[in-house]
């Protein structure tokens, strides 16, 4: 194979390019991404970045830098249309770049609240340049209104509130991080927040926003109006596939692949948040936004892609995420009318790892600061262990 091209050049890309090189792949590699910077890690950026304690030299994600991966990187370069049928990517300009393999790898896009419409102040938090203007007029700010109280949300309202601001969270269900960790845990984080004196406004929506040309304020759908200096928007993401709509792709909800990210067009794979990896064995094929996912998706295309092994990846969703002191890990998938049971620790001191089970199969773990005990249970998952097993073994 002469010429493998990645279209997305960031997590899961970039760990597909190393592996390529270090499994003795001497041929060229092309990389295209529409950020005109190297690949860096996204979780800093609602975290310590927007905190303002790391800078952006600490976010590159290989800091010994790239050089000896001999890419040649296309930065600040949208990729347009996939033309499988000619084997190249088109490029905004126009320019046709051939491949023999093309990596999907174009991740995920912040979903905008349609009401939001053109008013400056309202934010989305996905790429760096995002993160610079957030973090720059939140030095200017004094009140925030962060609006949906998942992973992105609930952190971005914890580094606000860490940096001095007066921040109120939003969500439409009944707890922040219920559709992860359940109502007994979500209601956890809920008291956390409250303890540090976020104003949560739970089980109510976003009904508009009001302000001439610049959000002032944030009018809720219970009729109450909360002044504000800026909002930021954080419910959940799609699939970046606008640019492969005519490219005879499955795109329905991500790029659909087989368990190895083989699509069902020839030399074409897809992995990371844009991709929707069947599981192996059958199974209904799933997408998942995490960084655990698109490395390891990026290191196993990779390997198919040289070594075309057919072995599919069985993937235990797992996901962490800092909010104030507290490392949340959460592995599996955990639903509302599990069974669960807490070992090593107690939900009184926010420190514990919780099993849940569900018709006698362990299918999820929470940690709460005890990460490290999330990964044997992850293991028990992959294994198909028992409930009543797994609680057994964290006896
Ligand atoms: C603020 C934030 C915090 C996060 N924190 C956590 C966390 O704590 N834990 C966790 O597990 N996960 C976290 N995540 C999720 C994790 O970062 C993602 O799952 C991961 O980045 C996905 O990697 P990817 O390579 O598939 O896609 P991405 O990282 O999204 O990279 C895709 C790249 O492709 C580019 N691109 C898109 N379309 C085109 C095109 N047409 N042409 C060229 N380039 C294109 C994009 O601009 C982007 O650079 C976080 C995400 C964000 C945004």
């Amino acid at each position: 194979m002469k010429r493998i091209v990645v279209v997305g050049a960031s997590l899961c890309g970039l760990r597909a390019l190393e592996t390529l090189r270090s499994e003795g792949y001497a041929g060229e590699l092309v990389a295209i991404g529409e950020e005109p910077v190297l690949p860096y890690d996204r979780p800093p950026l609602s975290k310590q970045f927007l905190k303002g304690e790391w800078e952006e030299d600490k976010i590159a994600l290989r800091a010994q830098g790239v050089e000896d991966l001999s890419v040649e990187w296309r930065l600040g370069e949208r990729a347009e249309r996939l033309d499988a049928a000619g084997r190249a990517v088109v490029l905004a300009s126009g320019e046709r770049v051939p491949y023999d393999a093309v990596l999907l790898a174009t991740g995920s896009v912040a979903r905008q609240l349609p009401i939001a419409g053109d008013r400056s102040g309202i934010h989305l938090l996905r790429h760096l340049a995002h993160a610079r203007v957030l973090r720059e007029e939140l030095a200017r700010a004094a009140r925030v209104t962060v609006v949906g109280a998942g992973f992105i949300g609930t952190e971005v309202a914890a580094s606000c509130h860490e940096r001095g601001l007066e921040v109120t969270l939003v969500e439409p269900l009944a707890a922040p991080l219920i559709r992860a960790l359940g109502p007994t845990l979500g209601d956890l984080v809920a008291d956390r927040f409250r303890e540090e004196g976020v104003d949560l406004r739970l089980g109510v929506g976003v009904a508009g926003f009001e302000g001439p040309g610049r959000v002032e304020a944030v009018r809720l759908a219970d009729g109450k109006t909360l002044p504000t200096d800026l909002v930021i928007v954080g419910i959940g993401v799609r699939p970046a596939t606008d640019w492969l709509a005519d490219s005879g792709l499955d795109v329905t909800d991500g790029v659909l692949c087989d368990a190895t990210g083989a699509t069902a067009l020839p030399g074409v794979f897809a992995a990371g948040d844009v991709a929707r990896w069947a599981a192996p064995g059958g199974g209904p094929a799933r997408r998942h936004e995490h960084w655990t996912h698109a490395v390891e998706q990026g290191v196993h295309v990779a390997r198919r892609i040289l070594h075309g092994s057919s072995e599919g990846l069985g993937l235990v969703p797992y996901v962490w995420s800092d909010l104030f002191e507290m490392r949340i890990a959460i592995a599996g998938e955990p639903a509302a009318d599990d069974t669960m049971h807490v070992a090593h620790g107690s939900l009184e001191e926010r420190c514990f790892l919780a099993l849940f089970g569900r018709d006698d199969r362990l299918v999820g773990a929470g940690a709460f600061r005890r990460s490290r005990q999330l990964h044997p249970a992850r293991r028990l998952i992959a294994e198909g262990a028992s409930f009543a097993d797994a609680v057994a073994a964290n006896g």
